[in-house]
C-alpha cells in the first residue's frame, strides 16, 4: 500500500518523531499550523476515525492515553486542540488516521 504515514511508521520516510512505542507514533508535522502541530498516528494502518471498529479501538485508546504526556513534553500546559480529519468533507489528505494535537499559543475560536 502506497501509505505515506504508513512508511513514516516504518522507518522508510523520515520524521522529527516526539513520542513512540511499539503501537502508535507522534512526530511533527511538516507544514505546522501552530507553533506546537504534532501528529498522532496508530503505526497500524487504519483509513480514518470512520474506520474504528471494536478490533482496533484499543489504538485509539493507546493514541489518547499518551497524547496529555505527548502536550506536556511539548510545552502546552495552557491547553490544546485536538483534531482529526475524516474524508473529503472533512479535508482528510492523509488516508491514514492521525490525530492533529494543535496548541502553543491561543487557538482560533472557530473550528470550520
Ligand atoms: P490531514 O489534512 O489529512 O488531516 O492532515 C495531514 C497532515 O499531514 C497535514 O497537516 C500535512 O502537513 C501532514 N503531512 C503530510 N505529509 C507529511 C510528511 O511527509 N511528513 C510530515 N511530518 N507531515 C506530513
Ligand atoms: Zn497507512
Amino acid at each position: 500500500m502506497d501509505c505515506i504515514f504508513c512508511k513514516i511508521a516504518a522507518g522508510e520516510i523520515p520524521s522529527t518523531k516526539v513520542f513512540e512505542n511499539d503501537k502508535i507514533l507522534a512526530f511533527n508535522d511538516v507544514n505546522p499550523q501552530a507553533p506546537v502541530h504534532i501528529l498522532v498516528i496508530p503505526k497500524e494502518h487504519i483509513a480514518s476515525a470512520d474506520g474504528i471498529n471494536a478490533d482496533n479501538a484499543h489504538l485509539v485508546s493507546e493514541i489518547f492515553k499518551n497524547i496529555p504526556q505527548i502536550a506536556a513534553q511539548a510545552g502546552l500546559e495552557n491547553g490544546y486542540r485536538i483534531i482529526t480529519n475524516i474524508g473529503n468533507d472533512g479535508c482528510q489528505s492523509v488516508k491514514h488516521m492521525h490525530f492533529h494535537v494543535l496548541g502553543g499559543k491561543k487557538l482560533a475560536e472557530k473550528m470550520c
